[in-house]
């Protein structure tokens, strides 16, 4: 029973958001400079991987190179 219950809980990342972000950066993994793309984003507890349940972590402020989709933590 409880391993039936890891295969159906995990943890997930999601980010939401697809602002512009107002300076210029260089993406550390693909070398671009450009402009990143503002998102947040917040661990959750997830049912069957996609579900969220329960917030684990904090709201996280990240830049997403919109190259190659890196993503930073800002906080
Ligand atoms: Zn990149």
């Amino acid at each position: 029973m409880i391993a039936f219950l890891f295969f159906i809980i995990g943890t997930h990342f999601f980010s939401w958001g697809s602002e512009a972000a107002s300076n210029q950066m260089r993406c550390g993994k693909c070398g671009t400079e450009g402009r990143f793309i503002k998102k947040q984003g917040m661990r959750f507890i997830t049912l069957f991987f996609i579900i969220p349940l329960l917030p684990i972590s904090g709201i996280k402020n990240l830049l997403q190179c919109a190259v190659c989709g890196a993503k930073y933590q800002t906080n």
